[in-house]
C-alpha cells in the first residue's frame, strides 16, 4: 500500500496508508491533492501539508470556532478567513448569525473539498446567510468597512499565501474591523514541533491587543499532534466564559458536538510549564529540535 507522510519537521513525521489518490492538481497557488487513507478516510493536503481529514477535522473546526463564538455574548458578524473544506463555516453557522463571510483565496480548494469532501462543509455553502468571496484575506480586511464580532482565521502554515495572515498589519486591520468587544482567532501550530511559530504569533498579537489567550486540543491528523489555538481580543477573555452559559448556547444551537464540551472550553487554556515559560519569552533565532523537556532540563 502507498504511505503519505509530510516533510519532517523539527526532524519528525507522522506517515499515514493510502489506499487512493482522488485527485491531484495544482492550481493558481498550491499542489492539491485529496487522499483516501487508512486512518483518516478522504484527507486534503496543500502543498504537502495536511489541512484536514474526514476522520478528525471536527476536533479542529470546533476548537476554532466555538471557543471564540462562546467567548462572545451574541455574535452576528462573522469572517472566516481561508477554511476553504467549509468546515469552520459549517460550524459558524450553527450560530444564529446573521451573515458569515469566508474570504479563502482559492477556489479550487473550495471546488475540490465540495466535490470529493461534501460532508466537511454539509450545506454550510448553500445557507442564505452565507457569502463566499474568492480572494485574498488580507487584502480583503485591509479594504472592508464592514464591523466583525468574530474573525476566524483558518489559514495553512505562514508560508506562501498566508504569511501576510500572520503579520502585525493584519492584527491591526483585524482590531480596526472587530472595535472593542470583538475577538480573533488564529490556529497557531503545533506548541512541540513549531514552538517558534506559535511566539512569534503570540508576540505579534500582544503587540495590538491587550488580551492574548492561547489553547490547545489534540489532532492526531497535524504534526506534533498537540496543537494550538491563539485568540485575541480588546476586552474578552475566552477563558473566562461560564461553563452554565456555554452549555444553554449548545443546547440552544441544538447540533450535537464530537470534541467540545463546557469542561473542554475551561480545560483546553491550561497550559502545560513549558509552553507558558515559552509564551513569556522570544521565540530563538534557531529553535531547539523538539521543544518538551523531554528530559527534564
Ligand atoms: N485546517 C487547516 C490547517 O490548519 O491545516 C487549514 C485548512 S484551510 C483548507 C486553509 C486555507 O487557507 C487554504 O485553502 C488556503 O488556500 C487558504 N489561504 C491561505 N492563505 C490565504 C489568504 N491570504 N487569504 C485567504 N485564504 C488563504
Amino acid at each position: 500500500m502507498r504511505e503519505f507522510a509530510e516533510p519532517f519537521r523539527s526532524g519528525w513525521r507522522q506517515v499515514a496508508q493510502v489506499r487512493d489518490v482522488l485527485y491531484d492538481g495544482i492550481s493558481a497557488f498550491q499542489h492539491l491533492q485529496v487522499l483516501d487513507t487508512v486512518p483518516f478516510r478522504r484527507m486534503l493536503v496543500l502543498d504537502d501539508a495536511t489541512q484536514t481529514s474526514e476522520a478528525d477535522e471536527y476536533i479542529y473546526h470546533e476548537m476554532l470556532v466555538h471557543v471564540p463564538m462562546m467567548a462572545h455574548p451574541d455574535p452576528k458578524r462573522v469572517l472566516v478567513i481561508g477554511g476553504g473544506d467549509g468546515g469552520a463555516l459549517r460550524r459558524v453557522l450553527e450560530y444564529p448569525v446573521t451573515k458569515a463571510t469566508m474570504v479563502e483565496i482559492d477556489g479550487e480548494v473550495v471546488r475540490v473539498s465540495r466535490d470529493l469532501l461534501p460532508e466537511i462543509a454539509g450545506d454550510a455553502f448553500e445557507r442564505p446567510n452565507a457569502e463566499l468571496i474568492i480572494g485574498d484575506g488580507v487584502k480583503y480586511l485591509r479594504e472592508t468597512e464592514e464591523q466583525f464580532d468574530v474573525i476566524l482565521v483558518d489559514s495553512t502554515d505562514p508560508v506562501g499565501p498566508a504569511v501576510d495572515l500572520f503579520g502585525e498589519s493584519f492584527y491591526r486591520d483585524a482590531r480596526r474591523a472587530l472595535g472593542d468587544t470583538g475577538i480573533i482567532v488564529t490556529q497557531s501550530g503545533s506548541p512541540l514541533v513549531m514552538l517558534d511559530e506559535l511566539q512569534d504569533a503570540v508576540a505579534l498579537m500582544r503587540r495590538v491587543f491587550p488580551v492574548v489567550k492561547t489553547y490547545l486540543c489534540n489532532i492526531p491528523l497535524y504534526p506534533g499532534v498537540l496543537w494550538s489555538f491563539t485568540a485575541a481580543s480588546m476586552t474578552l477573555d475566552p477563558s473566562a466564559v461560564n461553563p452554565a452559559t456555554i452549555a444553554a448556547r449548545l443546547q440552544a444551537n441544538g447540533y450535537p458536538t464530537g470534541w467540545y464540551t463546557p469542561a473542554i472550553h475551561q480545560a483546553a487554556f491550561a497550559l502545560p510549564n513549558f509552553l507558558a515559560a515559552a509564551l513569556e519569552m522570544q521565540a530563538p533565532d534557531d529553535p531547539p529540535a523538539l521543544t518538551v523537556p523531554l528530559s527534564g532540563e
